[in-house]
């Protein structure tokens, strides 16, 4: 599976080449920060099947946190695209930043959902997990 995306302006661009391991929905806090106030829709893909195809993205992590995620955005616009927590293997990317986010199908759960917002609506079909998966 071959999958390509980018950043709004299109100078930071990336090559999908493995299958995702997880596909979820995150509520966090960051994310509703990130996402303009909804969830954030996202999928973990092997590290070995990521790779940047054009453009070097910026990166931002929180000096006040332990364990604070690293995220990467475009320079230029700004735009979120990729995400590495420390300790997953993986790169976790931004469903809207793909050319097709479409191919985002059934996402598998609901992440995080102790921080969401009384008006967000989460998808009867999915798990729900108070953080991440393997803590709950
Ligand atoms: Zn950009
Ligand atoms: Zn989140």
């Amino acid at each position: 599976m071959q999958q390509e995306g980018g950043c709004y302006c299109g100078k930071l661009r990336y090559k999908i080449s493995e299958r995702p391991i997880f596909k979820a929905l995150c509520y966090c806090r960051a994310c509703q920060h990130i996402s303009g106030g909804g969830p954030q829709y996202f999928m973990l893909v092997p590290t070995s099947g990521f790779r940047w195809a054009n453009g070097e993205p910026n990166t931002f992590k929180r000096q006040d946190k332990e364990d604070a995620v690293t995220r990467s955005f475009c320079s230029h616009c700004g735009t979120h695209v990729v995400t590495h927590r420390p300790g997953l293997d993986g790169v976790i990317v931004k469903i809207g930043t793909l050319d097709n986010p479409e191919s985002f199908d059934e996402p598998k759960a609901a992440i995080f959902v102790e921080e969401k917002q009384p008006f967000h609506v989460i998808p009867e079909t999915l798990p729900q997990f108070k953080t991440l998966p393997e803590s709950s």
